[in-house]
């Protein structure tokens, strides 16, 4: 048996989780108008290990107001794009020379192991950061030849100018690397931002304010404030000086926010939930595409937006396949976040913990079977639920409909590709998709019959900063990353002279 007791905190973190809970805005930390605080809690032992500010309406206002100020200042906009951009490297540096213990705060605040939140989330992090500040001073309008004018009568171009103060708000699956991913592309392009981490994993976002402070951003550029979703995150998406939010987190939410900011025309986008499909082709070696399978689906305990969670494998090699996902299930047994030899934690938290054990119990009512897992692990204390594969499963079914966002993967077989085509897309979801085999006309075939933001071919959630990210269908509006990133903070402006 394991014995999932959390580890000792360094002395570090535990300074830092005995700090005054406060916001940062302008620069500074300054306190909450009213007394209210969010508990921390560590997922792997349930225990409240410190508290953090409840933002009021009040605080939400004195945040847009700084980022309004320093945004229509110019303070940030104007500065040589140079210099932009070296201040952004600098926070790239500076998260990379705190790496340990931004990962450390990551493992106690969200459940994922410390290792793998040093390897994934805190590099992954910096990599934001220090591809958007390239694009600082390469983004460009450009100068365009009149169509219905003769020449030499007009002169057009276009320019690109940041979209101005935005509304960032966060989930709780990967806090740091969320936030940054939602910075970059802003400071990029001269806008100036109020981020909202989740209400159960502030700690990062916070520890990431120092780094913005110590960079040398100036003050107002980036606001970093802590609370609930229904109360301050609401406040920011309504604030009528607010001109972008962008948002990541559940498809519910999503369309919710959508609403309430496009009512007054503000630029909006949306990465949210999925369903992904992974498919396996008969030709594969299954001892490379079964372990596959399963770390898109047991990586981050499931709580991934692109986890492969719903596992199609061609009839011929359907029993091969589960056996190879089961084998693997011992490396992914879920540890405390703290622990050396953890692959996997526990939830989030409680609430997610409800929900995943849910489902596992409706997919069992509605006649699904459990080849692997199907249960909570033994703990004294914090949230584990096993690495589980349910078979026997149709269409119809919640688990195989609904996003569970937990190390559970429903698998069904199938005949052939139009077939496995159909049902990769009987989703509202759109989000990604894995294809296993190696034969390349049945991949771009597959490829380009998905209907998803991403595919994958014989890997999975596999990101990089450079390639867009995104949705199709109810996964989500607009791209991150990449140049499309970038643009998605920038408004064209033309400028039409005659001459
Ligand atoms: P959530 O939608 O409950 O919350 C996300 C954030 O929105 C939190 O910061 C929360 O405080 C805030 N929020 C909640 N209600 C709000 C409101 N009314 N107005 C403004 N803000 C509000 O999502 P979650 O449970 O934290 O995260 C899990 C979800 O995120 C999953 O559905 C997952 O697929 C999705 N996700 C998507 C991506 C992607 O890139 N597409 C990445 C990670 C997670």
């Amino acid at each position: 048996t394991i014995d999932r007791t959390q580890r000792a905190y360094s002395a570090a973190a535990q300074a830092f989780l005995a700090r005054k809970p406060a916001l940062f805005i302008n620069n500074e930390w300054v306190s909450s108008s009213h007394d209210k605080t969010i508990p921390v809690e560590d997922p792997s032992s349930g225990k409240i290990v410190g508290h953090v500010v409840d933002a009021s309406d009040k605080d939400v206002d004195r945040a847009v107001a700084a980022a309004r100020a320093a945004f229509d200042d110019g303070r940030w906009s104007n500065l040589p794009p140079m210099v932009r951009e070296r201040t952004m490297i600098r926070l790239a540096d500076l998260i990379e020379a705190n790496a340990d213990e931004l990962a450390e705060l990551e493992a106690i605040d969200n459940g994922k192991p410390k290792t793998m939140a040093g390897a994934v989330d805190v590099p992954g992090a910096a990599a934001h950061i220090r591809f958007m500040a390239g694009w600082a001073s390469k983004v460009s309008g450009e100068v365009t030849t009149p169509y219905t004018m003769p020449g030499g009568t007009v002169f057009g171009y276009t320019t690109k100018e940041p979209v101005g103060v935005c509304a960032q708000i966060v989930p709780w699956n990967f806090p740091l690397l969320m936030a940054c991913l939602k910075i970059a592309p802003a400071l990029a392009a001269g806008c100036t931002t109020v981020l909202k981490p989740a209400e159960q994993t502030s700690l990062t976002a916070l520890r990431l304010a120092d780094l913005i402070a110590e960079a040398g951003f100036p003050a107002g550029v980036v606001n970093i404030i802590t609370g609930n979703g229904h109360t301050a995150g609401d406040r920011m998406v309504k604030h009528p000086d607010v001109d972008k939010v962008a948002f990541t987190g559940s498809t519910e939410i999503g369309k919710l926010i959508n609403k309430n900011a496009t009512d007054s025309l503000k630029r909006v986008t949306l990465e949210l939930g999925g369903k992904s499909p992974v498919v396996i082709m008969p030709d594969v070696d299954v001892a490379t595409a079964a372990p596959g399978a399963a770390g898109a689906i047991f990586f981050n305990s499931g709580q991934v937006c692109v986890a492969g969670s719903r596992l199609y494998a061609h009839r011929s090699i359907f029993d091969q396949v589960i056996e190879g996902v089961a084998a693997t299930t011992p490396f992914w047994a879920p540890r405390a976040s703290l622990d050396p030899e953890a692959h996997m934690g526990p939830l989030v938290s409680k609430e997610q913990f409800d929900r995943v054990m849910g489902y596992i119990e409706a997919g069992k009512r509605d006649g699904a079977s459990v080849a692997v897992g199907g249960d909570a692990a033994a703990a004294d204390g914090g949230y584990y639920v096993n690495p589980t594969v349910l078979v026997d499963v149709n269409p119809q079914m919640s688990v195989v409909r609904e996003e569970i966002f937990g190390p559970v993967v429903v698998a069904q077989r199938f005949d052939d590709l139009d077939e496995v085509a159909k049902s990769a897309n009987d989703t509202c979801f759109g989000l990604g998709a894995g294809i296993w085999t190696k034969d390349v006309a049945t991949m771009h075939k597959l490829a380009s019959k998905i209907k998803s933001g991403t595919v994958w071919g014989n890997c999975h959630a596999v990101i990089d900063t450079a390639l867009p990210f995104g949705g199709f269908k109810e996964s989500g509006l607009g791209r991150e990353q990449g140049r499309q990133g970038i643009e998605a903070y920038m408004e064209t402006k033309t400028v039409i002279i005659q001459l």
